[in-house]
């Protein structure tokens, strides 16, 4: 399930774009993963664990696990009342890493920008330090053993409708209109 209504984000991602890729690519990835899960007997107690384990293995299992890990914390990314200039330690630590807010946001849309074709643009926690990363497909930074803070979708399918094909302009918006602060401290803290 959503963590929002359909209708919260708008105008910034609309609900028509969330009723695609939640409910027809994201819903895909979850019936797929499950099937594929019940076939090759792998469960384990959490989603991250059961990355990690499929992620072992790859193929069609880790792509629709991953999928549904990666989208899960996308939606947990973003929030109504997000955007803008952090708050609280995240703030702190993204001055200590980046030089200052305006960097990290310079930073984080260049990284998703420069990953060609489908994928992810990260905030991730390495080593007590934070860095922007990406990834394609289903990876993801979890099974290189860093703890992910917060996630941008930069498929097409994530900003078609409502940016064409304006990939900075929705990486803009994220960052001004929608990314969760609150989810990002919450990482932080169990980092
Ligand atoms: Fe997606």
């Amino acid at each position: 399930e959503l963590p929002f209504v359909k209708e919260a984000l708008e105008p910034h991602m609309s609900a028509n774009t969330l009723n695609i890729h939640h409910g027809k690519h994201h819903n895909a990835y979850v019936i797929k993963g499950n099937e594929l899960l019940a076939e090759a007997k792998i469960s384990a107690d959490s989603l991250e664990e059961l990355v990690k384990k499929t992620a072992k293995a790859g193929g069609a299992l880790f792509n629709n696990v991953g999928q549904h890990y990666n989208h899960s914390f996308f939606w947990d990314s973003l929030s109504a009342s997000g955007g803008g200039a952090p708050t609280g330690d995240i703030a702190t630590k993204i001055d200590e890493a980046f030089g200052s807010y305006d960097n990290f946001k310079a930073e984080f849309i260049a990284g998703g920008m420069g990953q060609f074709g489908s994928g992810w643009v990260w905030l991730v926690n390495d080593d007590s330090k934070l860095k922007i990363t990406k990834s394609a497909n289903a990876e993801t930074p979890l099974t290189d053993g860093m703890t992910p803070i917060l996630v941008c979708d930069v498929w097409e399918h994530a900003y078609y409708l409502d940016f064409q094909n304006r990939r900075p302009a929705f990486l803009g918006s994220f960052l001004d209109n929608l990314v969760n602060w609150d989810f990002a401290n919450e990482n932080l803290a169990s980092a």
